[in-house]
């Protein structure tokens, strides 16, 4: 950094000199690992240029109608284009989607009957999918509720237990399902490579399973997504990756043309299926938003990687390692008490650019299990591909730093949270 934007940073976000420096110095330490991160990039954004003119994309295709939307034309090519990029026989992609649960709660309901079992092979899958199964809370309409079955395979070592899980499968074992990404939990993002060998090994013996992949915060890691390794269905949230910060709103599930139309029957009626449902004019954005994610995501790790090293060298415990094969944007750091978790936080609040004047509390969010704490300024409500931070307040309290849709914004979050807690002496720098 060059002194003219050492001073503004100083003056304009009354950074601490010393904080500026340190991050500076944490930065050189990490730019190399930044080359990988390029070539991923690169490959994806030819990717996903080749599929909008493979299905070629055309300026009419943002016109938007109206009623049943039998004739949305835009949403018959953005559906296609996500299944390309996905390498999947068919995709779901819609605003009325609320959310990732809400994707993956339209893939499990809309495959499941009673009887079936669901299985978790990465451990107790994220808060709001313990909801949506009914192990947690009392929610009315859970899977459980509906006669599904559910067990799951805790990790071993932070890897999937492959023998574990071969021999939980059984003859009810419908759905078993993976979570790609770390979660609110303090163990690595499982890798491509990791969910290939797991699939390969589990079809071989039980072909008449189905693998679906909770993908939230996993796209555009690799080159690969996980239906290229043989998963036969995933889910995930517009308002992360794929996204690009652009979508207005949205999720996607995208898979085995059967099983999209299983599910398509759950998202409109049986009967209707995918052939309904407006796009409510959304597809322009959607697919800006999707073009640029591979390089928002790209920001996103770089960002990622610079929290890592300022805080391992702090001497933080971080999820996941420098040297570990990332799968997922989140950054993990255990901050050990509640008030680094909620200083970190509001030091990146204080560098978002929409709602930077708010200060952020911890409070009983709608589907989680303890207090959270979420710092989030985007452009679009809630989003964390934008840079976001949030923690439950639970031991041994962790604060998950992910998003920023440019590296220099994910900097000024980095160099704002920790002059917060430079400034309440909860860190010492060296
Ligand atoms: C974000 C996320 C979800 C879904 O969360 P929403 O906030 O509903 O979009 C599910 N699983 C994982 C692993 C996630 O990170």
């Amino acid at each position: 950094m060059n002194e003219l934007t050492v001073n503004y940073l100083c003056k304009q976000y009354k950074l601490n000199s010393d904080v500026v420096e340190y991050v500076s110095r944490m930065e050189e330490l990490v730019e190399e690992r930044f080359k990988n991160l390029d070539e991923i990039r690169e490959y994806n954004q030819y990717k996903v240029i080749g599929a909008m003119q493979d299905n070629r994309l055309g300026s009419t295709d943002f016109h938007w109608t109206t009623g049943y939307g039998y004739g949305d034309i835009g949403r018959e090519k953005v559906e296609s284009i996500f299944a390309d990029i996905f390498k999947a026989e068919a995709a779901l992609v819609r605003p009325a989607i609320a959310s990732g649960t809400h994707a993956l709660n339209l893939a499990l309901s809309g495959i499941l009957r009673p009887g079936d079992q669901l299985l978790y092979i990465t451990g107790a899958p994220y808060d709001t999918l313990q909801k949506v199964i009914g192990i947690k809370g009392n929610a009315e309409g859970s899977l459980l509720d509906y006669g599904v079955l559910y067990n799951d395979v805790p990790l071993k070592n932070n890897s999937i237990d492959l023998e574990g899980a071969l021999d939980t499968i059984n003859e009810k074992t419908r759905i078993v399902a993976i979570q790609r990404s770390t979660g609110y939990s303090d163990r690595r993002a499982i890798t491509i490579d990791e969910i290939e060998e797991v699939i390969m090994r589990i079809k071989e013996t039980h072909p008449h399973v189905l693998v679906m992949v909770d993908n939230c915060y996993g796209e555009f890691l690799d080159t690969r997504e996980p239906i290229e390794v043989g998963a036969d269905i995933i889910a995930g949230s517009l308002i992360k990756n794929p996204g690009g910060g652009i979508a207005l709103s949205g999720g996607y599930v995208a898979g085995k043309e059967e099983l999209i139309s299983m599910v398509s029957n759950r998202l409109t009626a049986p009967g209707l299926g995918k052939d309904t449902g407006l796009t409510f004019g959304t597809s322009r954005t959607t697919l800006q938003g999707l073009f640029l994610a591979p390089h928002v995501v790209s920001e996103a790790v770089k960002g990622a990687l610079l929290v890592a090293m300022t805080y391992k060298t702090l001497g933080f415990k971080i999820v996941p390692e420098l040297d570990d094969k990332r799968s997922d944007i989140i950054q993990g750091v255990e901050l050990l008490t509640e008030e680094r978790v909620s200083e970190f936080c509001k030091g990146i609040q204080a560098a978002s650019t929409v709602d930077s004047y708010v200060v952020p509390e911890a409070w009983d969010m709608p589907g989680y299990a303890d207090r959270i704490i979420m710092a989030a300024g985007g452009f679009i409500e809630g989003s964390s591909i934008e840079l976001s931070a949030d923690g439950p307040m639970r031991e041994p309290y962790y604060a998950y730093y992910q998003g920023g849709l440019t590296y220099d914004h994910c900097k000024l979050g980095v160099m704002k949270s920790l002059d917060n807690l430079y400034r309440k002496n909860l860190v010492s720098l060296r």
